[in-house]
């Protein structure tokens, strides 16, 4: 039978990054020591005392049981509120904010508050992939801006050169997936001068905030009032406090669009868990005891994999300064052979990588930078050890 699917969905494709990460798993469930680098999650566990206060909300039962108030329980609210005040220097009434099931869905609700269709949404590139692909389904233009030329930072004569009548967005991703580049708050500043009297409006996703390791992070929407009055400031659990299972994200800006944000909601998803609202209250009281150590990890496998590329013959590899993900240029890589298996793109990289050596990592096609590779080192040392040991014998090998 021939299935008839709508025009805006046959628009879209699956995401690359859990496609990826689907099939890693799906080989270490057949019994291949597969090491996945696909995936932007941490190895480690909820801290305990997050899922401590979570189980005596499930044993006292009632509240946890029922639906909350679709744009999220008020006392989240007021958490992500004080956090925004905390962190960042933001000053949002609770009411500017909304619980959504993570940080994705924060962003797919405001870009559909926002954009009408052919509506142009500026994306710097490297990209993270699903930000295309929301543009495109929600039948907005996607602008792409490449900023591999400078420092994976966008300069405000490249934005002000994208900006037209029909530009509706500029997505800012800092510290910044797939490639780690954290800009500045100069950087920044001079972004929100630049938008300035455009009626350009920022989407700011700082979902990776707490993973700076050079460099510190700012938010856009602390750049001036004028910034602050048309951002909408994204961030969730997930990276953080290692929550990407608990699905919750929220965001902060402007009430009319996190009011339009809370219909679309409450007529979509409703409220996220209620379970796991309870848990973010108790994660955002403070940041994690064991964040001190998670960064060192982080800082420690960064740089394992950067002296272990850089010293792969074909290959550079920026300093990423946050998130956990280095972005190797491998075009040096292109054209050659691995046995019989002729490597002439990204993909064909990838998919060797994973055939030959199950080493999973995702191309760079899929964030708008064919030629690179991106590899997520949030994994515990041993497997960071031991994908290295993988790569440089599969490197070894090309002819
Ligand atoms: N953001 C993470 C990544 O890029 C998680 C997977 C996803 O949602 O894309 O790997």
């Amino acid at each position: 039978m021939e299935h008839h699917l709508s025009q805006r969905v046959q628009r879209i494709k699956p995401s690359a990054t859990l496609a990826l990460t689907a099939r890693a798993k799906a080989l270490a469930a057949e019994g291949k020591a597969v090491i996945a680098l696909t995936a932007g999650e941490p190895e480690f566990e909820t801290p305990m005392a997050i899922r401590e206060f979570t189980i005596a909300e499930l044993k006292k039962g009632g509240q946890v049981s029922r639906y909350t108030p679709a744009a999220g329980l008020i006392e989240l609210r007021r958490a992500v509120a004080a956090k925004f005040k905390r962190d960042n220097a933001l000053t949002y009434a609770p009411e500017q904010c909304i619980v959504s099931c993570g940080a994705k869905h924060s962003i797919f609700n405001a870009l559909a508050a926002l954009v009408e269709d052919g509506d142009e949404v500026l994306i710097p590139a490297p990209y993270w992939v699903s930000y295309p692909e929301m543009c495109a389904f929600l039948g907005a233009k996607p602008v792409i801006l490449d900023t591999s030329r400078t420092g994976m930072v966008l300069t405000p004569e490249a934005l002000r050169a994208a900006i037209t009548p029909r530009t509706r967005v500029l997505l800012v991703n800092t510290p910044g997936n797939p490639t780690g580049a954290v800009w500045s708050e100069q950087q920044q500043r001079a972004l929100a001068h630049a938008l300035e009297g455009t009626g350009v409006y920022v989407l700011s996703d700082e979902i990776y905030e707490k993973l700076c390791y050079d460099g510190k992070h700012f938010s856009f929407a602390a750049c001036s009032q004028d910034a602050f009055e048309r951002t909408v400031t994204i961030n969730g659990g997930a990276k953080a406090f290692a929550m990407t299972g608990w699905r919750v994200g929220y965001a902060a800006g402007p009430r009319p669009v996190i009011d339009a944000m809370i219909a679309l909601q409450s007529h979509s998803t409703s409220n996220p868990a209620t379970v796991s609202q309870m848990a973010t209250i108790k994660a955002l009281e403070k940041d994690p005891a064991e964040l001190p150590e998670w960064r060192a990890c982080y800082l420690r496998r960064r740089d394992a994999f950067l002296a272990a590329l850089n010293a792969l013959p074909g290959v550079t590899c920026a300093k990423p300064g946050g998130a956990f993900y280095v972005f190797p240029d491998i075009r040096g890589w292109l054209g050659k052979r691995h046995g019989e298996t002729l490597l002439n793109t990204d993909t064909d990289v990838c998919d060797a990588l994973l055939a030959k050596s199950l080493v999973a990592t995702v191309p760079g096609c899929e964030f708008g930078a064919p030629g690179f590779l991106r590899i997520s080192y949030a994994l515990s040392d041993r497997d960071v050890a031991e994908a290295i040991k993988r790569i440089r014998e599969f490197a070894a090998a090309l002819r």
